[in-house]
């Protein structure tokens, strides 16, 4: 995960809020009412996906519209749940760029007490790049050495329940990893930041990864 800057809130968000904020609310906080069945953020799905080339801000796997691929279906996460948060329903700054399997099928409604890790943390200090670390040896995310207290509980929360260790997200991230330092150690030293700052740049799958591959391999002085 790396932190996403969401872009300003587009015109059209707003008029949504106050049609249908209340209806959320009602079914969720005072029981009145069905569940709604406008789901309008969908509309800026493709927006909040252009930000990153359609990868998932969670696990930073690519994200696929085809049917066919039903768990890389692009979806737009509400990161404070509806269930727990009905009156951000059309909050634009509540919205995550996620695959099918991140939101639908492993974070879903949960919300713990100390939250999840916010891909789109306006605070500096509360972006991905100050809880996470990468194994290089197992491909697994792993909480930043010093967290300590609610801080380590939320990255470790993050990793569990979104399942950014589970087995299929893993090999994907350790094949990347492994290919990326492949490459970059068979070029010679002067060359080898040119690589790093053209991949940081793209919006590739595993950007997350390769910067925090970077921060280990500069800590050694291969780059
Ligand atoms: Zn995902």
């Amino acid at each position: 995960m790396r932190w996403v800057d969401r872009g300003p809130e587009p015109s059209g968000v707003a008029g949504y809020a106050r049609q249908f904020t209340q209806g959320w609310i009602n079914h969720f906080q005072t029981g009145t009412g069905g569940r709604p069945n406008d789901s309008y953020w969908r509309e800026f799905r493709s927006l909040l996906g252009s930000r990153t080339g359609e990868i998932c801000w969670y696990c930073e796997r690519r994200c696929y519209a085809s049917a066919e691929v039903g768990e890389q279906r692009p979806t737009v996460d509400h990161f404070r749940p509806l269930n727990r948060f009905p009156e951000l329903a059309y909050e634009w700054s509540n919205w995550i760029f996620s695959c099918q399997r991140c939101n639908d099928g492993n974070k879903k409604d949960s919300w713990p007490d100390v939250g999840y890790v916010n891909p789109c943390a306006p605070e500096v200090m509360e972006r991905p790049e100050r809880y996470f670390d990468y194994d290089m040896l197992t491909g697994e995310l792993i909480p930043k050495d010093g967290l300590a207290g609610s801080d380590r509980r939320r990255a470790l929360l993050t990793i569990d329940d979104l399942s950014l260790n589970g087995l299929d997200v893993r090999f994907y991230r350790l094949d990347w990893a492994r290919g990326f330092v492949a490459d970059l150690l068979a070029l010679p030293v002067p060359d080898r930041q040119p690589l790093v700052d053209m991949l940081m740049r793209e919006p590739a799958e595993y950007a997350g990864v390769t910067g925090m591959v970077v921060q280990q391999m500069r800590r050694e002085g291969y780059v």
